[in-house]
Formats: structure tokens, sequence, C-alpha cells
């Protein structure tokens, strides 16, 4: 039998466990191939949500459904904390110290925001990349008077056009309930708006129409907390009345744990066959990879297609030799009511469209639709 084990049922390991499972069902069914999921909790989180929960447009169940109901039947779950991935055993040992052994591995843990690498952040700044954060974010944004809301940036972090969404959003959240002067300053790292160009060059050109602020070069350093201050690494400090912090992202520590990642925690991944470097019975998607990609979950959606096709093709005695192209789809919400997005690949850079209602409606359809496609339907 061919022990197939996704380390991770988040939006990339869950995909990759529904395709093997409808693609392979005579072999599962025959008893040839298991599929094993294990993931953290018993729930799936869908994380685009809490961009919406903050501006209180959805709640903590719009983004959670029952991990067991999204995956195929023919999947099995395992609910806990992996604590590491012992390669030499070929093996996932549990924090309860359960072995679960692989003949392939598929590695999709994600990743997450380490605010705790900036001092006086966790105290004195707002964090939406977390359900907890958003719904903290919410109330706060329920209770904002009017001043500065402060939008930093730090990299690497997942979704990297959600900061920019939210200085959009944010600013017409506050037009709309009258508070027109209250200011909106987005700062990000490096000397333009975006790591993507045709991003940075959109973002240059709208957030001064939409009365956005905006400083370049601007490394967070550290947060002052009981001053309202934010020092850059450039040596300038900004005032806010809100914090609204993206911090730098790592990968999880039990790639840590295991030795598989580099220093920030990411997984050295072979850019087109998704294979961890230097082993062939390792894939690696999503978030976990060092790839130069955005950290989305549509590059995970992307990407699960060959790792699927390619586990499937090795099963049935073939290659493997399908390749990720680097494709990525982004919707951006540019605002309350309307969005634009972005497509690219390794070969093609991002263009963003004109913003309109519809392509907001589009926006608001797929986060409904999403758990199709992590059913492996859409
Ligand atoms: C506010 C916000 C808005 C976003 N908006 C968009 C968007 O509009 N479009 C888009 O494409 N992307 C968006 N994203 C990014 C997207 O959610 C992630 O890039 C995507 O979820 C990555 O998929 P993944 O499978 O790599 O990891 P995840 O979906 O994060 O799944 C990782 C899974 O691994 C599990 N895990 C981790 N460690 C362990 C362990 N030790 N043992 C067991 N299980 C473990 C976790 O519990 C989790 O279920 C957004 C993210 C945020 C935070």
């Amino acid at each position: 039998m061919t022990r197939i084990v996704l380390l991770g049922g988040g939006v990339g390991g869950s995909m990759v466990a529904n395709q093997l499972a409808r693609q392979l069902k005579a072999e599962v069914l025959h008893g040839d191939v298991e599929i094993t999921v294990i993931n953290q909790t018993p729930d799936h989180v869908y994380q685009p949500y809490f961009l919406y929960m903050a501006f209180d447009q959805a709640v903590p169940a719009d983004a959670r459904r029952d991990e067991r109901q999204v995956l195929h039947s023919q999947v099995r779950l395992v609910v806990g904390e992996a604590d590491r991935v012992d390669r030499d055993a070929s093996a996932v040992i549990m924090q309860d110290g359960t072995k679960i052994p692989y003949d392939f591995l598929v590695i999709a843990t994600g990743s997450r925001p380490a605010p705790e690498q900036i001092p006086g952040l966790t105290e004195g700044g707002h964090i939406f990349y977390t359900e907890e954060g958003a719904l903290k974010l919410r109330d706060a944004l329920q209770n904002f008077q009017g001043g500065r809301i402060l939008v930093t940036v730090s990299v690497p972090h997942k979704c990297p056009v959600a900061p920019l969404e939210f200085s959009m959003m944010v600013r017409d959240w506050l037009n709309q309930r009258g508070m027109e002067s209250a200011e909106v300053l987005y700062t990000y790292p490096i000397g333009r708006l975006h790591s993507l160009e045709p991003v940075a060059e959109w973002a240059a050109r709208v957030f001064p129409e939409r009365n956005i602020q905006s400083q370049v070069f601007f490394n967070v350093e550290s947060v002052d907390p009981e001053n309202h201050t934010v020092t850059s690494l450039e040596g300038d400090t900004v005032s806010y009345d809100l914090l609204v912090a993206i911090p730098p992202h790592v990968g999880q520590t039990v790639i840590q744990r295991s030795g598989l990642g580099d220093a920030g925690g990411w997984i050295p991944t072979d850019r087109y066959s998704l294979e961890m470097v230097g082993a062939d019975n390792i894939y690696v998607l999503g978030d976990a990879t060092n790839l130069p990609i955005s950290k989305a979950g549509s590059t995970a959606h992307f990407e699960a297609d060959v790792v699927s096709a390619n586990l499937i093709n090795r099963i049935r005695g073939g290659k493997g030799s399908a390749r990720y192209d680097g494709k990525v789809f982004c919707f951006i919400e540019a605002g309350a009511d309307e969005a634009t997005y972005i497509k690219f690949d390794y070969q093609h850079p991002p263009k963003p469209q004109p913003p309109s209602s519809m392509i907001h409606l589009y926006k608001l359809a797929f986060n409904k639709m999403y758990w199709l496609s992590a059913a492996g339907i859409l």
C-alpha cells in the first residue's frame, strides 16, 4: 500500500487530499493507496474572511468549517499537532508520540505572523491576520474617534495585497462615517508601495486620489505603546491613534523543529516540480515553500493541481513531470464596493485592471464558493 500523508489541512493540504481521493478512487477503495491529512485543529479556516471581520462584514462562523466535512469521505483525518518530520524513519511524529509513516509526504503547513519580532507590537498594534486579531480590530474601529490610522507592512507576509485592501477599505469606512479628516497612512519597507512593481505603480496612482498617505523605506523596528509611536530602522518615528500592523511572517515551528527550513522556516522547494530540494518523496506547497512568489491561497490552489497530478502519475508508474508555472490570481478590494484583480506567473508580470463593482461582487461570491474549491468540486 502507498501511504500519502498531508501535513496541514488548510487550503493546499485539503485540496491535494480531495483531488487525490477523487482521482485515485479505485486505488483507495482497493486498499492500494491510503490518504491521511494531519491538521492541528478540527476546523478548516478560510483566512480571507479576517479582512471582512475587521469591518464587521463577516463573523468567525463564515470562515470556519469542520475539516472532516471539507474532506472527501475516503480521506483519513488525524487531528493534532505534528511535532516533527523524521525523514530517516519516513514518518511524522505527533506531539503525543504517535508515528504516522508515509511513502509520500506533502507539506502544507502555511505560515504565521511573528509580531514577537518587533518589540511593543503585540501591546501597541492590531493585527487582522488572525481571527482573534481581526475581532479586536473590529472593536477598536467601532470605537475609533478620529486621528491617524497607521498601516505598517513588514515582509515577508502572506496575502501581499491585503494591506492595500485594508487601507482602501478603511478609507471608505471612515468617509462613510463622516471621518473624512481622519488620516490613513500606509508604510512599506522598500522604495515603492508594494513588492510587485506594477501593483506598486497602481497603488501610487490610486492612493493620492483616495486621500491615503504613504511612506516608503519604512522598516518597522519597534512600537512604543505608551506614546503611540512606531520607529523605523531608517530612524523615522511616526505617531498613530490606531496602529494596524502586518508583522513579518515565518514558517511553522514544526518545520524548524524538523530541520527542514531556512532561517525563516521556509522549505527549499523546486519551483517547477514542487518537490522539496533533495527529497523526491516530499512535496511542498502553499505558504510553506521558499519560492519567491506570493504566499496566497490561489498559489496553494494552482500548486495543488501540480502536486496531485505528480502524485497520481507516480503512483501509476509515471515520472511525475507536471510543472508549476508560478500562476497566482488575486482579487484586490479597492474600497467599500469595488475591486480589481491581478494574475501573473513566472513569465508574466501582473497588470492590475480598472476597479469595478462587478469584480467586488465576484470576490464576495468566490469567498462563498471557496468551500466547493476546497472540496475539489470547483
Ligand atoms: C487576512 C487575510 C486575507 C487573505 N486574503 C487572501 C485572498 O484574498 N486570496 C488569497 O489567495 N489568499 C489570501 N490569504 C492568504 C491565504 O489564506 C494563505 O496564503 C493560504 O491559506 C495558504 O494556504 P496553505 O495551505 O499554505 O496554509 P494554510 O491554509 O494556512 O493551512 C495550514 C494548515 O496547517 C496546519 N498546521 C500548521 N502546523 C501544524 C502542525 N504542527 N501540525 C498539524 N497541523 C499544522 C494549520 O492548522 C492549517 O490548517 C489571506 C490571508 C489572510 C490572513
